[in-house]
Formats: structure tokens, sequence, C-alpha cells
């Protein structure tokens, strides 16, 4: 098991408020909201650093993430608005986690993004 911060969420080591789980996937509130909805949905087993480091064995998990993510939209009732998942890949990007996840953002129009 890795030794992420996310990883000590997914242990419960440090505390978390989540929102979704499955043998494979946990879903917990961002510490630093971006948006009014901001959730991360995080491997709960496989050590995969940054999205550079999955491998193709990893690829039905790294979509299982995406409609976990979904999933949520949908059971939350903002499928219908709209919402975005983000995956930052290390520095240009802005990752400071390094334990693959992805940003769940909804509950509001989130505008252009992209933008050095
Ligand atoms: P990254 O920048 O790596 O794509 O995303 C890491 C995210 O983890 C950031 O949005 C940050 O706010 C969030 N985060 C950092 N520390 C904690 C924490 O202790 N608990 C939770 N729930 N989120 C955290």
């Amino acid at each position: 098991m890795n030794d992420t911060l996310f990883g000590r969420i997914i242990r419960r080591e440090i505390p978390a408020t989540i929102v979704y789980e499955d043998d494979d996937i946990l879903g917990f509130k961002d510490i630093a909201p971006q948006a009014p909805v901001h959730v991360l949905f995080v491997p709960k087993g496989a050590v995969i650093p940054t999205l550079d480091d999955a491998t193709p064995e990893q690829a039905t998990l790294l979509g299982r993430l995406m409609l976990a993510a979904a999933g949520y939209a949908r059971r939350e009732g903002f499928a219908r608005d709209g919402y975005r998942v983000v995956m930052n890949c290390r520095e240009h990007a802005g990752q400071t986690v390094f334990h693959v996840h992805l940003h769940l953002l909804a509950g509001a129009p989130l505008g252009h993004f992209g933008t050095p």
C-alpha cells in the first residue's frame, strides 16, 4: 500500500469526508474546494504516482475513476447541469499529491480553463 497522503486517508489514518467507496476506489471531499462540489476519486490499492506512470493494465482502473465520478454526479443530481473532471500530471499541471487522482468539480458554472 502506498504511503502518500491519500494512502493515509484510504487507511483512515487521517480524517476526510468520504462520499464514495467501492472495492477499488475511494471518493472524498477536497480539503480546499475549488468549486461548490470538489471531490477526489483515488485508487485504493494500485500505486500510480502520476498518469504518466500508468500502464495499459491499469486502463480499466483509470476508466473506473471516471465512471465513479460520473455516477456520483448523477446520484447527487448535478449531472444534467454539468461538471468537470481533471487529472493533474506533474509540475506544469500543479500536481501536489503523487497518488493518481481525479478531481470532480461541479455546482456552478466553471468557466474556461487551461490558460496559464
Ligand atoms: P493535485 O494538486 O495533486 O492535483 O490535487 C491534490 C488535491 O488534494 C488538492 O486539490 C488539495 O486541496 C487536496 N488535499 C491536500 N491535502 C488534503 C487533505 O489532507 N485532505 C483532503 N481531503 N484533500 C487534500
